[in-house]
């Protein structure tokens, strides 16, 4: 198969993460007979460096004529970069927004994992914990309240705010109908979370989930209020499979739950469109203060291209190869920096990814 990928390395440690994740991409397409074509696309810092503007209407043609886009991430030391300088719309968080309302992503996937061999890092006690868990957090990205109308007016000498939360059925239904898919290629259930007791956004979000579930009988799906959830997330997280919500609840949660892994350099996270198009990209930030030590952990960005090939190109076994190829290094002792414990072995960011690449395995 041919792939055709857009990869952004951005800024700080983008380009680092990048190139070991391209470095176990590479391995995999090797082993399973795949051409991988990349064009490298510049975004946030780095394009303010070279035209003046966080993304330019070219890098938005180039990501067109791609499957998926590959990201590290972008940003600087908003208290010591000359890009923080800039009016807003030029930053560089500016051009990644303009990116992801531009390819319509409206479904944010975020795993929250937490490995065996990580559990140490996990806040929770281990009665809770047992044999770790595996959650998909499945976020509505283009909505509610942060798209709804908002003003804030003073009447008669008094300040007033006012957000609106707005859904219709279209934009819950495509992304029911994405939670539901990706339920299908994991353990088949669906928590949707709302606020249906007090919201009429909600009501509608649940009778819309609802009627999806029927297109899927094998898919069991159960309703939980958003209050409710936050607390099973630190009680019982393993009774979860896929998590879908709306844009503030998922906002809240998916940081909830990526906290209880503990391990900000292990989670991915990927936005996709109505097509199979997608961007992927970790879930932390581009990490200045480490940026060109050869220290960052590439395993997010690796499980972020491990994503790609699943939910843009229909690779599971090639993606799964991967994901395997990280707990095998994790039991074999290799940890970076950030995740290091006692009688591990400490390797930097390149050593990381040469080590999961030489672990990629076939899966026929
Ligand atoms: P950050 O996630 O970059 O860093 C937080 C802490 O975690 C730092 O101590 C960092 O060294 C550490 N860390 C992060 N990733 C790591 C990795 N892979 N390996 C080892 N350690 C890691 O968050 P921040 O410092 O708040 O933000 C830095 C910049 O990143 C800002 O400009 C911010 O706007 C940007 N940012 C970008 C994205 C994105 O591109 N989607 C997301 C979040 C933050």
């Amino acid at each position: 198969m041919e792939l055709r990928i857009a990869c952004i390395p951005g800024d700080g440690i983008g380009p680092e993460i990048i190139a070991e994740a391209r470095k176990v991409l590479d391995k995999t397409a090797d082993i399973y007979g795949h051409k991988i074509h990349y064009t490298d696309v510049l975004l946030g810092g780095a394009s303010i460096d070279v035209h003046g503007v966080p993304l330019t209407e070219e890098a938005i043609h180039t990501i067109r004529q791609s499957a998926a886009v590959l990201m590290g991430s972008i940003g600087g030391d908003a208290a010591v970069s000359p890009w923080y300088r800039l009016a807003p719309q030029l930053r560089p968080e500016a051009g990644l927004l303009a990116l992801r309302k531009a390819l319509d992503l409206f479904a944010n996937l975020r795993p929250a994992i937490l490995y065996e061999e990580l559990a140490d890092a996990c806040p929770l006690k281990e009665n809770i914990i047992g044999g770790g868990f595996d959650i998909m957090i499945i976020r509505e990205l283009t909505g509610g309240l942060y798209f709804g109308e908002r003003k804030t007016e003073t009447e008669n000498g008094v300040r007033k705010a006012l957000d609106t939360l707005v859904y219709d059925e279209k934009e819950i239904r495509r992304v029911a109908v994405k939670a539901f898919d990706i339920a299908m290629k994991r353990r088949r259930k669906v928590t949707s979370v709302d606020k249906a007791n007090v919201l009429d956004s909600s009501r509608l979000w649940r009778a819309v989930t609802e009627e999806v579930a029927k297109d899927y009988p094998e898919v069991v799906l159960e309703h939980m209020l958003v209050d409710n959830c936050a607390m099973q997330l630190v009680r019982n997280p393993a009774q979860f499979d896929v998590i879908l919500t709306e844009n503030m609840f998922g906002d809240i949660l998916s940081d909830e739950a990526s906290m209880v892994t503990g391990s900000i350099g292990m989670l991915a996270s990927a936005s996709l469109n109505d097509s199979r198009f997608g961007l992927y990209e970790p879930s932390h930030g581009s990490a200045p203060d480490i940026a060109g030590q050869d220290i960052a952990n590439p395993i997010a960005t690796v499980l972020s291209a491990a994503m790609m090939l699943r939910y843009s190109f229909d690779l599971d076994r090639e993606a799964d190869s991967i994901e395997d190829a990280v707990k095998t290094v994790l039991k074999d002792g290799f940890r970076t920096g950030d995740i290091i414990s006692a009688d591990k072995t400490q390797v930097g960011c390149s050593r990381m990814g040469d080590l999961l690449a030489e672990r990629i395995a076939c899966k026929i």
